[in-house]
């Protein structure tokens, strides 16, 4: 039990390393009988919360993927990351709808929403649930799909960890092999005249520019970054298309001009480099993030964000990332689901280090990030990327009317609201 989020004690009253679903309905109907809640960790990437007490499930050990070529479709265990999933699905041609980093869960991820390099092609991973197998509050096991039970298929799909441990999920692959991708990476000093450019060229891209975003950085001195990168503060413009060299050069131009780059990494990848796009640091760290979907990205809200985190602002954010989304996200799904933020056109997300003093700070720091770009919010926000928040931010991510739906199936399949620990969508009893 190793979390990527170093950042709080985890300490359950009972530890479970579930091996399989007999272990899981084990520990549920323990949990039950004890009047205790429980908890689920793949990866520990969205550890948002210290686990005091309660049942902690941990599924590291269930990593079994099985890939159907001809159905384009993987079967994922609940312990299994994005870069098993890569590998198994490359030698086919196709391509799960992973998040930024390889390392995260792809389960947790999934039932978040998932918001990744392919979604402005191909929406959120989660549009892209065929079935998922899951241990209710009861111990019951169900097998949940769109014609089996369509309220809780529609409710898992978005409304995360709140109705039980999934166990098994099945998801389609899409056909992509290669991308052209990388990072332009700019000095920080020409950080205002990037994020305005980002702003104008980034509100009318085609859906084949299958991610772009804009991340102000403040790297480490680390030896293995390359030495114009180390120390520095820097931004990133992180980019995918789906079309090769000479499509994906034509639309990047009008960035790639903007500012003399430091460095410049967007070549043509084979899709099991996908994480190089990123660049999101592999070993775990302390960290306390925050986020917000928003309508719009107007010169003002750049302006908004580097009057907190540009040159000469001295703060402990080592990335602040402002997302494109829009494309097949914007689109309903072929079988709805309570994925929010799906109105957003651009995703915000902050992160910062809670190392040493930094960590009394950094709350209110993030806090203040998200407040900084309230005039341009979107409706809703991404599951995902809302970091340690209270129940209201929680419930606010749904209309009134489908978070009374999924307080229902909340009801029916854990009626004593054992699951969803600081994301819980509410009590039901
Ligand atoms: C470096 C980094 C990059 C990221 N990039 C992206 C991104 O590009 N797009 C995006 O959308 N999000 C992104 N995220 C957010 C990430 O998707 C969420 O934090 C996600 O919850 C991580 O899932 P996990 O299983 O790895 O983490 P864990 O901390 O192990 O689990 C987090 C939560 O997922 C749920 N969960 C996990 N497994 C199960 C299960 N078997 N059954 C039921 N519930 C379960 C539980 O609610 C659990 O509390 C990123 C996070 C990090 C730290």
């Amino acid at each position: 039990m190793n979390p990527y989020n170093l950042a709080f004690p985890v300490n359950p009253a009972t530890h479970v390393s579930a091996g399989g679903v007999e272990d899981i309905v084990a520990a549920v109907q323990q949990a039950r009988r004890q009047g205790r809640r429980v908890s689920v960790m793949a990866t520990g990437h969205g550890l948002n919360a210290p686990i005091e007490d309660g049942v902690l499930i941990t599924t590291e050990r269930m990593r079994e993927v099985t890939i159907d070529p001809a159905a384009r479709t993987a079967t994922l265990a609940a312990g299994v990351r994005w870069a098993q999933v890569i590998e198994a699905a490359a030698p086919y041609g196709l391509a799960p709808v992973n998040g930024s980093s390889a390392r995260v869960g792809a389960v947790g991820y999934t039932l978040g929403g998932g918001s990744g390099p392919l979604s402005r092609a191909y929406g959120f991973a989660a549009d892209h649930v065929r079935r998922v197998r899951l241990v209710d509050g009861t111990g019951q096991v169900r097998e949940v799909d769109a014609d089996s039970d369509p309220e809780l298929f529609w409710a898992v799909r978005g409304g995360k960890g709140n109705f039980g441990v999934v166990t098994e999920m099945e998801i389609g692959l899409m056909p992509v092999a290669t991308l052209y991708g990388g990072s332009v990476y700019y000095p920080g000093e020409a950080a205002r005249d990037v994020l305005h450019a980002f702003g104008e060229w980034s509100a009318d891209l085609p859906d084949r520019v299958a991610t772009t975003s804009v991340a102000v950085l403040r790297l480490p001195p680390l030896p293995e970054l390359p030495e114009v990168l180390r120390g520095q503060l820097v931004v990133q413009l992180r980019y995918a298309h789906l079309d090769g060299v000479e499509a994906g050069e034509k639309v990047l131009a009008g960035m790639r001009s903007v500012a003399g780059p430091l460095l410049d990494t967007v070549q043509e990848l084979p899709y099991t480099s996908v994480d190089s796009i990123h660049q999101d640091p592999p070993e775990p760290m302390p960290f306390w993030d925050g986020g917000a979907g928003l309508a719009g990205f107007p010169a003002e809200a750049a302006d908004a964000l580097l009057d907190l985190v540009g040159p000469g602002q001295d703060v402990p954010i080592p990335l602040v990332e402002v997302r494109l989304q829009g494309g097949a996200m914007a689109r309903p799904p072929v079988v709805p689901n309570a994925v929010t933020g799906r109105d957003a056109a651009y995703a915000l997300s902050a992160v910062g280090l809670m190392a040493g003093d930094a960590a009394r700070v950094v709350p209110a720091l993030i806090a203040e990030i998200v407040a900084a770009v309230g005039p341009w919010r979107s409706a809703s926000d991404l599951f995902n990327m809302i970091g340690p928040v209270g129940p209201e931010r929680v419930a606010a991510l749904w209309t009134e009317a489908d978070r009374a739906r999924l307080l229902a199936v909340k009801q029916r399949v854990d009626p004593a609201g054992m699951f969803g620990g600081a994301h819980t969508i509410g009590r039901t009893s």
